[in-house]
């Protein structure tokens, strides 16, 4: 029996994600609106933070108003204009003893109503400059009965991110009035002794500094604070899985002797590379031990995965159990299929594809086969995940391509499979800062280097007018018996500003002679279609083909040297790298040409990273750097947790110190169950109990 983590009476009585904001006097329907944004309780409204700050001079005479800075002006408005015309235009003439400004407004039509001359208003935003006037554009607002004395100090005000039905100032004024009681809900994590040594503040005192500034550098050890303690619930997620892993759940220990590496290693075709060399001993050290494996491989395209999870496979099958390759794409699973039932053409070894695509009666088979581990290795798609598929002993699972799979996926089958040894593979390299959150359950393995006799593939950018050149040297490397890819976005005009792979044939047929044998390749053909295009592609029959990005993984024609893709800033960066990866599968010199004829800054930015790196690992580094790290995780599909300040978990030194501490606490209270424990314990089973299947381990 495995033990239970979760004990439920030690949560109740650890209660406390805050009280309902029911005490704050606000109409239902605000409640509601705020209820809409997530706002329910004291802490929620806590953990509403400032988007941004602005720095803010406080009444400044106009005449002193310099442009850029962000004031707060007071005066009476002499004059008002609605400019009709669109884009609708509302301005209002504020005088102060000093001067004059304009305030203007898009699209407020209403403020016409409420703005007239004589009013008298504060009004706060950005100046900038307009026909030689000091101007606020779309301020903020406040009419007041009579003057104020001026306002002296600056202040940093925090700008809210707001809805359509709440806006900022309605937030910030809840925020004003209410923030002591909001901070009295809030209970502390770690000691004061434990914060400051890390150069961190109490959680209480981080929510007052981030909700009422009173310096920069103090809202950044704030920052800091609290994601501190969002990113070490993660890491004791990760941590209390992890220890799980390793003590309740036994795998089978497969021999590793001599005889049995021999006996594989005359089933390969060549010298494997150090690197490789150094994976294989990691993975027979993780396969001789009863606590499951669980390794992600990580090496760049064309580095020489799928051997070294061959071996692992030939291992399980050496020791009489059962080993499964589960492919993300039909394409990548048959050439898989192809390759390795080629290698194994001389042993006794039974192994067979499992894909939508085979027939009921071979399906029949295969899964009588599977079940009572007559077959030894199977190689398949998802449709290998189907719930009638049992193993009679299934001993290695091999997941390659693994972040093509979405995370629900890997968790589920992570708890089907658990314990079974798994080694999952990726060519999107990930980058430390990932591998060490994301990915910081699992060990990792790194195939750097390509094999002998490769070089890197040359990358050039070029736009659409340069498109005729690049004809002429596709013929060119044609002549010299090369073969060609091309990638386009779209299959059809069903998106109209998509390149698509039926225009570029006709193009190129335009362009290039007729013998030149161009096929298209993409997922609405039939499998049997791209099957025959995929065989003639690969005995050179065909010199080039016109696809989509579905060979972007596993395809393996190392006579192809050349890749020209349209569109360029269509696709990620980690995908580009994938598709160029298609190309350089030999000693022969590649080239790849990004075609785009997008001039923004992003887009180049994007592009030349491609063009100056050729290694994978750079390639994700600079991806990450433009993209940043919340455009990275905080999509809701990349499977990752929303986290309050994504930033922090881009510095490296920052992550290891969570990962420290957590493990730390995981080491010395395993369940968390220690008195000063207990708040970790809850946050972290409220937080992760469903999306990392924590809840699965009870
Ligand atoms: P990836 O890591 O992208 O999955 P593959 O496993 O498909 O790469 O390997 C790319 C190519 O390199 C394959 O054709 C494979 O047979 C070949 N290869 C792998 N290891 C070696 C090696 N040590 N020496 C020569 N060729 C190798
Ligand atoms: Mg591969």
């Amino acid at each position: 029996m495995q033990e239970p983590l979760i004990n439920n009476a030690i949560l109740v009585d650890a209660a406390g994600s805050g009280r309902s904001l029911a005490f704050v006097d606000i109409t239902p329907r605000r409640r509601s609106q705020l209820a809409q944004l997530g706002i329910v309780t004291t802490l929620d409204l806590l953990n509403w933070l400032p988007r941004r700050y602005e720095r803010f001079h406080h009444g400044l005479p106009v005449t002193q108003i310099k442009v850029g800075q962000m004031v707060t002006v007071q005066g009476m408005v002499v004059q008002t204009r609605l400019h009709r015309r669109r884009p609708m235009r509302f301005e209002a003439l504020l005088e102060d003893a000093s001067g004059r400004c304009v305030l203007t407004w898009f699209n407020r039509r209403d403020l016409a109503d409420k703005i007239k001359p004589e009013t008298l208003l504060h009004a706060a935003g950005k100046a900038g400059i307009y026909k030689g006037r000091i101007q606020l554009v779309q301020p903020e607002i406040k009419i007041v009965e009579k003057m104020q004395p001026a306002l002296s100090s600056d202040g940093i005000e925090p700008v809210y991110p707001a809805s359509a039905d709440v806006s900022k100032r309605f937030i910030a004024d809840l925020l004003v009035q209410h923030l002591e009681e909001c901070l009295a809900d809030v209970v502390e994590w770690f000691s004061e002794a434990h914060l400051s040594q890390r150069h961190l503040m109490p959680l209480r005192q981080a929510y007052r500094q981030l909700h009422r500034p009173v310096a920069m550098p103090e809202i950044v050890r704030a920052q800091r604070t609290i994601a501190y303690h969002e990113i070490i619930l993660f890491q004791l997620a990760l941590e209390i899985r992890r220890y799980h892993q390793k003590h309740s759940i036994v795998a089978e220990k497969l021999r590793t002797d001599n005889l049995v590496d021999q006996r594989i290693r005359a089933l390969i075709p060549f010298d494997l590379t150090p690197a490789q060399n150094r994976v294989i001993a990691e993975l027979r050290q993780d396969l001789s031990q009863v606590e499951p494996m669980n390794r992600l491989l990580q090496g760049d395209v064309g580095s020489g995965k799928t051997v070294v999870a061959l071996y692992a496979m030939l291992m399980a099958v050496a020791a009489g159990k059962q080993a499964a390759l589960l492919a993300p794409t039909e394409l990548l699973a048959e050439q898989h299929y192809e390759s390795i039932s080629q290698l194994l053409s001389n042993s006794r070894v039974q192994i067979e594809l499992l894909t939508a695509g085979v027939t009921a009666a071979k399906r029949a088979d295969i899964l009588t086969r599977l079940a009572s581990g007559e077959l030894h290795m199977v190689i398949g798609t998802h449709a290998l995940l189907g719930n009638p598929v049992e193993f009679g002993h299934l001993s290695l699972l091999v997941v390659d391509e693994q972040h093509k799979f979405g995370v629900h996926q890997r968790a589920m089958l992570r708890h089907r499979y658990a314990n079974v040894h798994t080694l999952v593979m990726t060519a999107t390299p990930i980058p430390r800062t990932l591998a060490m959150t994301w990915f910081g359950d699992l060990d990792v393995s790194t195939i750097d280097g390509l094999p002998p006799g490769r070089h890197p593939v040359s990358t050039r950018k070029v736009t659409g007018a340069q498109l005729p050149d690049v004809y002429q040297y596709m013929q060119q490397q044609i002549r010299d018996g090369r073969q060609v890819y091309v990638v386009a976005p779209a299959i059809d005009e069903g998106v109209s500003e998509l390149d698509n792979v039926n225009e570029v044939l006709g193009d190129l047929a335009r362009h290039l002679p007729a013998e030149v044998r161009i096929e298209p390749l993409h997922s609405r053909l039939s499998a049997e279609q791209r099957r025959r295009t995929m065989d003639q592609f690969r005995a050179g029959r065909i010199h080039m083909l016109v696809s989509t990005t579905i060979i972007e993984v596993g395809v393996d024609v190392p006579n192809a040297t050349v890749m020209l893709v349209r569109q360029a800033e269509r696709f990620g960066l980690a995908q580009l790298h994938q598709l160029r990866g298609r190309i350089g599968r030999s000693s022969l010199k590649s080239v790849c040409i990004l075609c785009s004829d997008d001039d923004s800054d992003e887009a180049k930015a994007r592009l030349d990273a491609l063009v100056k790196n050729a290694s994978g690992f750079r390639v994700a580094e600079e991806d990450l750097r433009i993209r940043g790290m919340g455009e990275m995780v905080g999509t809701r599909q990349s499977g990752m947790p929303e986290f309050l300040f994504p930033d922090f978990l881009l510095e490296i030194p920052f992550l290891q110190m969570t990962r420290r501490d957590a493990a730390a606490v995981v080491g010395a209270d395993p369940h968390l169950i220690a008195h000063e424990n207990i708040r970790l314990r809850h946050e972290v089973y409220r937080r992760y109990e469903a999306t990392l299947l924590l809840a699965d381990v009870a």
